[in-house]
């Protein structure tokens, strides 16, 4: 879809209401209506409790209309009202899941968290409900367009996987297994999240190797001890600077052993009630069902893909682990292997000796300010667009808020909420608002982050972060102006999905882009011969690095592609671990019990590799043409990201790379030839 394209795709005149008064004996008329929402009208807790509870009465009474609907169901009338309230409630749900995590009201969080379960039950309802898949499944669709083809074809597939053609009582169960799914899956998260442990230290100098700044935060307390939790911000850069290795040994054993030993039951009813719920709904097991719907198409498919990076990667891990192990020698002449709790210290260690690259001298060249700066030219000059501010209310002072047009056209609208503060959500990470639908409504998202403010330095990991979440938010903006709330934004298949953002921080290995922002106090650019050594360190570890990752992406799967009965937990884990990885699991540990993803992710954990694979692929076109190459960039915007997931993935990137999808560029990286 091109600029032009766009302009009129949003001026296209709205879809008259169907089914004017004819008399008697026609059909009742089916509401089309958009729910919109007011941040300013949802301020209070109380607020945002009222709106969601009309909202789903509202919703209910919409799905009633629709259940009941005895006419001919066409696309015009029944299908964009039954649009039209899956737009509304994603609307709403997403806006209130979004405040839950960023508001600074405890009480307005909690709101939010329970409106979004609310609504959730009435999209459970919906996919379960027998009328509306008959309906859908009664539309004409020989002479409609292709993108409202496939938004049919995949809502039918959504409607089957859900387990809609099952009889009643294999559709209450099943209802009943997704809550249970839910409750169990929270309660999982939450005993990771509650689970904090702590180092206790008797000295200051037990932190000897540590940076400044982490040690000026950790002093000793009344008491005269020093507590270094298990939260990430604490405990890796622990894992990386300190010189104890005695102490690196206990923290690792603390941290393996968050969630257990609860998650070892909660973990045990998650994987059965996703066993039974696959089966009802006629698969082998969860892993089946769960990439059904994806580019992988089978568990069968990940497993093959798995063991294809595995391939890819066994020497270069073997030479870094060797790399490893000769520097651990130098301290310790005795030592025959690296252990886990060494891992990331003797790693760093190489990273400053052998390649130069300091992240304390690094981070004096970006601050927030600069790098938004810079990420603002740059996608607005790759991708023809502009960023200009937008006057709205926010939920705080730090939130700042942008609007993307093209020409003269809004395209979307953003908020930046990029700065810690309590209560608040701590990773990074995109939070959808509002679905874009073509005609009806722009799309708006928030990124959501935890930089340092202003001018303050920021890690170079941060600005990699910062352009990974502008990849999800472009993706947002550009796919957000389809018809159909289902194939517009981000609705490409999940294994798609972290692709572009992928793709995104590729950006930061260039030096031109990043040497326009990246400056110090003083003013001076970033040094090229600083940028080169960073570029030359950046795949050092890239092979133990993706074993790891595999090593989760088959414990994920793992999971989920047999009978729960026939796992357990410690043995396969650490057979997994063995499989992948040099580094020996330490005794007594449980990472299993913290592996968030088990819920999240469930069996698709690959996904990630997948997506970088794509990505990977991708860029080949950018390092031919040039990174800032506009015709490429135009055609990326307008094949990939716009088309959102108004087709199947796997056609939008064929079309643009003009061939079909290869693997082979990411295995060159990962062997050390690619670049
Ligand atoms: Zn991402």
């Amino acid at each position: 879809m091109n600029k032009k394209m766009i302009a009129l795709l949003l001026t296209a005149t709205f879809i008259a209401a169907c089914g004017k008064d004819e008399g008697p004996v026609a059909a009742i008329e089916l509401p089309i209506r958009y729910a919109a929402v007011n941040l300013a009208d949802i301020a209070t807790a109380e607020a945002l409790t009222n709106l969601c509870a009309n909202e789903e009465t509202l919703f209910r009474e919409h799905l009633a209309a629709l259940e009941s609907y005895d006419g001919a169901p066409t696309i015009a009338g029944y299908y964009t009202s039954l649009d039209s309230l899956f737009a509304s409630i994603g609307t709403v749900a997403q806006t209130a899941q979004s405040l839950s995590g960023v508001h600074p009201d405890a009480e307005l969080r909690t709101a939010g968290e329970a409106c979004a379960q609310l609504l959730s039950k009435v999209e459970t309802d919906m996919s379960l409900s027998r009328p509306l898949y008959d309906a859908v499944s009664q539309l004409d669709v020989t002479e409609t367009d292709d993108v409202t083809r496939h938004s049919i074809k995949k809502l039918l597939l959504s409607f089957q996987l859900a387990g809609v053609d099952k009889d009643d009582a294999t559709r209450e169960r099943i209802r009943e297994l997704n809550d249970n799914i839910v409750a169990i899956g929270q309660e999982f998260d939450r005993n990771i999240r509650e689970d904090v442990r702590y180092l206790e230290l008797e000295s200051v100098e037990d932190l000897a190797g540590l940076p400044d700044d982490y040690i000026a935060a950790h002093q000793p307390n009344e008491d005269g001890k020093i507590l270094i939790s298990t939260q990430y911000p604490d405990v890796f850069p622990f894992f990386e600077y300190a010189d104890r290795d005695d102490l690196r040994k206990k923290m690792v054993m603390l941290y393996g052993l968050r969630g257990y030993p609860k998650n070892e039951a909660v973990l045990r009813k998650l994987i059965e009630a996703r066993y039974e719920l696959a089966q009802l709904i006629g698969f082998n097991n969860y892993a089946e069902l769960v990439t059904a719907d994806k580019m992988a198409g089978s568990p069968e498919r990940v497993a093959a893909f798995i063991e294809e990076l595995k391939g890819y990667t066994g020497d270069v891990q073997d030479r870094e682990y060797e790399m490893l192990l000769a520097r651990l020698r130098q301290d310790d002449p005795d030592a025959e292997r690296v252990e886990t709790w060494q891992r990331s210290y003797v790693q760093s260690k190489v990273s400053r000796e052998q390649y130069g690259v300091d992240s304390k001298v690094i981070r004096q060249y970006f601050s927030y300010k600069n790098s938004r700066e810079g990420i603002f030219t740059m996608v607005q000059e790759l991708f023809g667009v502009r960023i200009e501010p937008w006057e709205t209310d926010t939920w705080h002072e730090d939130v700042e808020s942008y609007s993307l047009f093209s020409g003269d056209v809004e395209l979307g609208r953003f908020y930046l909420d990029m700065h810690p503060r309590e209560g608040k959500y701590q990773h990074a990470a995109m939070f959808p608002f509002v679905n874009g639908i073509q005609g009806r409504q722009l799309p708006i998202a928030g990124l959501i982050c935890n930089f340092p403010k202003g001018d303050e330095p920021i890690q170079f990991s941060q600005v990699v972060t910062f352009l990974h979440e502008f990849g999800h938010l472009i993706h947002w903006q550009f796919a957000g102006h389809h018809a159909w709330s289902n194939v517009s934004g981000i609705t490409s298949e999940w294994d798609f999905v972290e692709a572009p953002s992928q793709m995104l921080q590729e950006w930061v290995w260039d030096y031109e882009t990043v040497s326009q922002f990246a400056r110090n106090a003083a003013g001076e650019a970033l040094p090229a011969e600083l940028h080169a050594s960073m570029v030359a360190e950046r795949d050092f570890g890239l092979g133990m690095g993706t074993r790891r990752q595999l090593s989760y992406a088959a414990l994920s799967l793992a999971m989920y592609n047999r009978d729960p009965a026939e796992i357990d937990f410690d043995s396969l884990s650490e057979e997994i671990t063995r499989e992948f990885t040099k580094f020996e699991p330490l005794e007594g540990t449980h990472t299993w019990s913290a592996f968030g993803h088990l819920n999240g992710y469930s069996a698709i954990y690959y996904t990630y590799q997948w997506s970088l694979a794509i990505a990977t692929d991708m860029f080949t076109q950018f390092k031919a043409a040039g990174l800032r190459n506009v015709e490429v960039a135009g055609a990326y915007r307008d094949k990939v990201l716009a088309s959102g997931g108004s087709r199947p993935a796997e056609e939008m990137v064929t079309d643009f790379l003009g061939r079909e999808i290869s693997f082979e560029p990411y295995a060159d990286r990962l062997r050390g030839e690619g670049s």
